[in-house]
């Protein structure tokens, strides 16, 4: 039954209930830049680990409701996390979450006849940064990785002269300089540490040293290539082995790793093996935040740490849950430019299959019996 007889759109905010979620889709402030074109309900809580409370979501023009309410009367549900089984919107509706990688997800909501608008698959292009989940929570995960690594391993990351003695710099590397590796390498720096960066796109280091690291130059790594999109591509076994190699006499330097190497689509790059764990100082510390996709480090397991010739190995998978404030504040910036950009002046939802933006979020789903699709 619908709430209201007006004829804008109605977005429903759900509760993220995965173990240790603490963020939430949509914040109030954006909530109150969206109320000239949808009715938002959000559920009861659903901010408050976040730093919202459900006074704040009102005072910014949102109705709370509990969960059933919501997934009966949304046209469209936006969440971070994949669906639970009692997450599924009814057929016809359009539901806005991560989980397009996971082809469970994927094929369970085509059964269902619910338009899965996976935020995974938002292309990366000047267009659409502004909606690019994966880009600022990467950026925030980056940031965390170097506080949660720093807090694991026993040295300080600055200088210290004391009267009692000096305490050097702690030497750390982030091997993988995309949007995460970037992140940990700026707050290393500022935290006073020794950074260094690497990575196989050779675009990188200028990037690197711009941020006042030094690139770790290992002839072996560079060459893998840059595909269309600008990533890297995937290694032979025999490159990756002597990039391994390579890597080790560098790691074998370092206190603290920050690993985040990822190809798109495909299992994360073997960089760290045993061999190379027993190079390293004891007391030493990797973060792995390539855990999901199988880990950068032969002995990642995700979300565990795990610990080899006294080297500790975290695999973190939601680290930007630790900042859930700001982690908010950035991923419903990204999914109000998403809805801004979906709604344009119609009030109703625009999922056109030729364009590029909902075409790729649409990825060949059929929205003839969606209920608010107008292309
Ligand atoms: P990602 O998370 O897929 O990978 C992280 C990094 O790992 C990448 O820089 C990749 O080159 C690197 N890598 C892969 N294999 C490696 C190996 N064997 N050894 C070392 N490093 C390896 O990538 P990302 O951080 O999401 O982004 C990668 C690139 O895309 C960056 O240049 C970024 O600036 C760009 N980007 C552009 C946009 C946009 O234009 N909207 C958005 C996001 C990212």
């Amino acid at each position: 039954m619908p709430i209201d007889s007006s004829d804008r759109i109605k977005v429903g905010v759900l509760l993220e209930r995965a173990s240790g979620e603490r963020r939430v889709a949509l914040i109030p402030a954006d909530i109150k830049k969206l109320n000239s074109k949808a009715t938002v309900i959000v559920e009861s809580g659903a901010g408050r680990e976040a730093g919202f409370d459900d006074n704040t979501y009102i005072g910014a023009g949102a109705r709370i409701a509990a969960q059933c309410e919501i997934l009966e009367i949304s046209d469209v549900i936006v969440k971070i996390r994949p669906p639970g089984v009692n997450e599924i919107p009814p057929s016809g509706r359009t539901l806005v979450s991560l989980g397009g990688r996971d082809p469970y997800i994927v094929e369970s909501l085509r059964k269902r006849s619910v338009i899965h608008l996976a935020l995974e698959r938002i292309p990366r292009t000047t267009r659409a940064q502004a909606m690019d989940v994966l880009s600022s929570q990467a950026s925030i995960a980056g940031y965390a990785s170097v506080l949660e690594g720093a807090r694991a391993l026993g040295m300080m990351l600055p200088m210290l002269i004391t009267a009692a003695g000096t305490i050097k710099p702690a030497r750390m590397i982030a091997l993988g300089a995309g949007v995460a590796g970037l992140q940990a390498i700026a707050t290393a720096r500022r935290l006073g540490a020794v950074v260094h960066g690497f990575d196989v796109r050779a675009a990188a280091r200028e990037q690197v040293e711009s941020l006042g690291a030094r690139f770790a130059l290992v002839d072996a790594g560079i060459g893998a290539g840059e595909n269309a999109g600008g990533y890297a591509g995937e290694q032979s076994s025999d490159q990756q082995a002597q990039l391994r190699r390579a890597l080790s006499t560098h790691l074998a330097t370092m206190q603290l790793v920050i690993s985040t190497a990822q190809i798109p689509g495909r299992p994360a790059p073997l960089l760290i093996d045993r061999e190379t764990l027993g190079m390293m100082k004891p007391g030493s510390v990797i973060v792995d935040l390539a855990a999901e996709t199988g880990g950068n480090c032969e002995v990642t397991r995700p979300d565990e740490t795990i610990t080899v010739n006294g080297v500790r190995v975290m695999g973190p998978t939601n680290l930007p849950s630790l900042v859930a404030s700001d982690a908010s504040r950035l991923f419903s910036g990204n999914i109000r430019s998403l809805l801004t950009y979906l709604l344009e002046e119609s009030r109703q939802l625009h999922l056109d299959a030729s364009d590029p933006i909902s075409g790729a979020l649409l990825d060949g789903q059929d929205t003839t019996n969606a209920l608010v699709a107008a292309a």
